[in-house]
């Protein structure tokens, strides 16, 4: 049977490999390690932030190796997974399908969410466990007609979900469902964790396999197709290091909460994002912040007593990311609409009867790369580039033709399976 290598194990590269697994004896090459939940109670860090001890976010990578932070020029913080599963076990298990933006240059995926939710266990029977403040929210949304619609959640097992609020820093309770559990337990699949892949190997105009570090050793991975699915910053850095050129079209949905103290809000131990709200090139939610918590010193309140609504919004494909440096300036576009979508998260919180001056605001992050590598009408059949080798394929974020302001897991998933069936169409035996 022909071999495949899949680089990156996140919402594109374990659908791509579960896909790819009906024809090929597929090998995942992922950077990170087994994923492990943030191990330390978080109420515990309180005082040490009191103290002023966290004041640079990347510190985080210290107690959580899981998580990796990127600072821009500006200050707008970025977070990304590095461990089986990708980004998806810190996810906040928001299953929304959103792919408008393909559709618009003629890639209809119906087949593949089809496929994906005979798979992937999506359920909204959380909101029978709303707590009264999630509640009034709810009605203060519908109140400004805002039509908040519950938010359909990746959940292994809902009665396994405690709300305790921790889903971006993995789940404990084994109740969230995460990209890897596609191709768990796949004899098709074999998996190699630690292995850092430096650049695809081209001879003759094909990709031959790839050159990686596995515990700090130098090896070489043959395959007739190599997949890469290393995320929205990582792709693109593989690809120009392999001499393939991407653009500086990155997109990173930026979140900026608006919040505001409230006494017993508890949002802090509750399901984050519980309705979603979807505006004009954004999305409202309720969402508890803890970056911002932990390192923002306007966050002052103890965690159970702030009431927070995220902004998150479909940023313009201006930045790159070179391997060390990230850059994402904001555009005018973009500012325009952090003041639109800011403005109406104040007027919710005033209706929730919260005077302006006790608001406040979070720290500018992200954490939804994607967008170097941006699909067109004209690759809408192959979802290949042409100045790719032909047998090298890219299924992830890095396709996406433009921000999608939204929770991509699902789009990309339902992306990358058709990525693997059109390299299954032209490869397989
Ligand atoms: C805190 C947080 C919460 C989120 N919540 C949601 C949500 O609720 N719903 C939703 O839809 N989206 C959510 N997202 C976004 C979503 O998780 C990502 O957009 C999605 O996982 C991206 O999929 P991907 O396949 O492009 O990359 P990733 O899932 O990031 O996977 C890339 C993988 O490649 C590996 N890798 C990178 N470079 C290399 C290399 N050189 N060699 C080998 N391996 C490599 C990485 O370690 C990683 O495991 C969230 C993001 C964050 C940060």
């Amino acid at each position: 049977m022909k071999k495949a290598l899949v680089v990156g194990s996140g919402a594109g590269g374990c659908a791509a490999a579960a896909k790819l697994a009906q024809s090929f004896d597929v090998t995942v090459l992922e950077a990170g390690d087994a994923f492990r939940p943030f191990a330390h109670d978080v109420r515990r860090l309180d005082p040490m932030r009191h103290l002023g001890l966290f004041f640079d976010e990347r510190m985080i990578q210290l107690l959580f190796p899981e998580m990796r932070i990127l600072k821009t020029r500006e200050g707008l913080v970025h977070v990304n997974g590095c461990a089986l599963g990708g980004t998806t076990a810190l996810a906040t298990g928001n299953a929304v399908r959103c792919d408008q933006v393909l559709r618009e240059i003629g890639i209809d995926l119906d087949n593949e969410f089809a496929e994906l939710e005979q798979v992937v266990p999506v359920t909204r029977d959380h909101y029978k466990n709303w707590s009264d403040l999630t509640v009034r929210l709810f009605a203060a949304f519908e109140d400004k007609g805002l039509n908040p619609q519950i938010t359909p959640k990746f959940l292994v097992d809902a009665d396994r979900c405690v709300a305790c609020g921790h889903c971006v820093l993995g789940c404990r309770f084994k109740a969230k469902w995460t990209a890897d559990m596609l191709i768990e337990g796949n004899p098709r699949i074999s998996v190699v964790t630690r292995c850092a892949v430096e650049r695809v190997l081209i001879k003759g105009g094909r990709a031959v396999g790839v050159e990686a570090r596995v515990g700090g050793k130098r090896c070489t991975f043959e395959a007739d197709v190599v997949v890469l699915a290393a995320g929205g910053l990582g792709t693109p850095v593989l690809l120009n290091a392999s001499g393939i050129p991407t653009q500086s079209t990155l997109f990173v949905d930026p979140v900026v909460c608006v919040a505001a103290p409230w006494e017993g809000a508890c949002l802090d131990a509750q399901m984050p994002m519980p309705f979603v709200s979807q505006r004009d090139g954004y999305i409202l939610s309720p969402y508890f912040d803890w970056l911002s918590f932990f390192f923002n010193r306007q966050w002052r309140s103890s965690s159970d007593g702030i009431m927070s609504i995220m902004v998150k919004y479909a940023d313009s494909s201006v930045g790159s990311y070179d391997g060390s440096r990230l850059d994402k300036p904001s555009t005018p576009h973009d500012e325009e609409i952090v003041k639109r979508s800011v403005e109406e998260s104040l007027c919710i919180l005033e209706r929730m009867g919260v005077s302006r001056d006790d608001m406040f605001l979070g720290t500018l992050n992200a954490g939804h790369p994607g967008g170097c590598l941006p699909l067109t009408s004209n690759q809408a059949q192959t979802l290949h580039h042409e100045h790719l080798p032909d047998n090298l394929f890219v299924a992830d974020a890095t396709l996406l033709p433009r921000s999608m302001g939204n929770p991509p897991i699902l789009t990309i998933m339902a992306l990358a399976t058709r990525v693997a069936r059109c390299a299954e169409e032209s490869f397989a035996d």
